[in-house]
């Protein structure tokens, strides 16, 4: 799960770290007293968008020589008039596909005297097991640019998380930023108030891009993207609150609600298919026989006739889908039950475009029969090879 760059601020501060005074606007209206709230003489007005590259960023229907999504102001009035301008537009940058995304919050914070932009990030590293820290001078910009072009830039090590965060790894980080003086001791502590932030609120990855050398000498976190692991939201409360349901796909926020793993695609062919791995194998097959997969879906070992039917309808939902392809092994499960379930799913939902059904496991031959025999225009597969064919032809004819 993510959250946005200010409530992300939110829990830096929580822990310690520093970070500008700042507040979260989302009516024009109150746009005026909350950047009065703000000392100046310098507010940086920023839209609060699921994904990076803000500052960079294009709008759509944009006014000639407009700025993108971090605007500078000089004043109140002109904050004000900023977060009005953006509030509501459509905001595309090289993160959020083409399509963009919507602007509904602005973030006014004090604005910054910078004399240096660093990058720093801690992100769990699979190859280790370990949580990483990824630190570079080269802050601001595009950091896979620098790991393209100059890798020997980024300084990169895990800690032992039976000894944890030691007062050494901070001082390598702020020696990996060149830091002196009071910044590195600011960036000493900062380094073990992240990495507790990191372990308590379960977060996947956290990147502090720029973080800044100020021109008085302090270090500040100028802006940061938190992820957070999904399957540790049952005990994070606070951090579940902070979740934006509108910066998701809502068909993927629905099949959640269900607890149905699924994944937005954008091919033709929507599926529903019961094990992650035999997913995986539909949408390899679907790809081999040349067409392409609208979705992952996975309804679970125990996929209920109610798991069938709200799988159904997320999958109809979706306008760029040209044909089905259920593919259900019936271990934990019969075979009949499902064949049950994806009839009433068709009566409910209606059919609108070609179904093929292939069913294997337990009581197989009775399920056929319940699909053969419901009357309804579906088609039936002997085997995962057959299935695919059979649905590419139906699409593509
Ligand atoms: P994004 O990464 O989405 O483009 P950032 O928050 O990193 O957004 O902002 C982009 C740039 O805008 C920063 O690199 C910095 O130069 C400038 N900036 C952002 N916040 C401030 C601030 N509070 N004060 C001064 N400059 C800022
Ligand atoms: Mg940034």
């Amino acid at each position: 799960m993510n959250i946005h760059e200010y409530q992300a601020k939110q829990l830096l501060k929580e822990y310690g770290c520093p970070v500008a005074d700042g507040v979260a606007v989302m009516k024009g209206e109150e746009a005026k007293t909350a950047a009065s709230s703000l000392d100046g003489p310098l507010w940086v007005v920023k839209a609060q968008i699921h994904a990076g590259g803000r500052g960079k960023g294009k709008f759509k229907e944009e006014a000639a020589g407009e700025k993108g999504g971090v605007r500078l102001a000089k004043s109140v009035e002109e904050a004000a008039e900023e977060t009005q301008k953006m509030l509501g537009r459509t905001l595309v940058t090289h993160q959020s596909g083409a399509e963009g995304k919507q602007v509904n919050r602005i973030y006014i914070e004090d604005g910054a005297d910078i004399e240096t932009e660093l990058y720093l990030a801690l992100l769990v590293d699979r190859e280790t097991s370990r949580v990483s820290f990824i630190a570079s001078t080269e802050g601001g910009m595009d950091i896979e640019e620098v790991a393209a072009s100059t890798p020997e830039k980024i300084i990169t090590f895990s800690v032992d998380p039976a000894t944890g965060i030691q007062p050494f790894h901070g001082r390598k980080v702020a020696k990996a930023l060149g830091l002196s003086g009071v910044a590195f001791k600011e960036c000493v502590k900062l380094v073990g108030q992240l990495y507790t932030l990191f372990i308590e609120k379960d977060v996947s990855l956290l990147e502090i891009n720029p973080l800044i050398v100020k021109t008085d000498g302090h270090i500040r976190c100028l802006d940061c993207k938190m992820n957070f692991d999904s399957n540790a939201l049952y005990r994070q409360s606070a951090v579940l609150s902070m979740r934006d349901e509108t910066e998701e796909d809502p068909k993927e926020l629905e099949a959640s609600k269900y607890d149905l793993n699924y994944i937005a695609l954008d091919g033709e062919i929507g599926c529903m298919v019961n094990g992650a791995g035999l997913a995986m194998a539909t949408m390899d097959i679907i790809k081999l026989y040349g067409s392409e997969p609208a979705n992952f879906l996975d309804v679970g070992g125990g996929a209920t006739k109610e798991k069938v039917t709200e799988a159904f309808k997320i999958i109809t939902s979706d306008p760029n889908v040209k044909g089905i392809l259920v593919n259900i092994f019936g271990g934990i499960m019969r075979c009949d039950v499902i064949a049950e379930g994806v009839i009433a799913a068709v009566q409910a939902v209606g059919l609108q475009v070609p179904l093929v059904v292939r069913l294997e496991g337990t009581n197989v031959e009775l399920g056929k029969k319940i699909i053969d025999e419901s009357g309804l225009n579906v088609i039936s597969a002997d085997n995962l090879s057959d299935a695919a064919q059979k649905i590419v032809k139906a699409v593509k004819g």
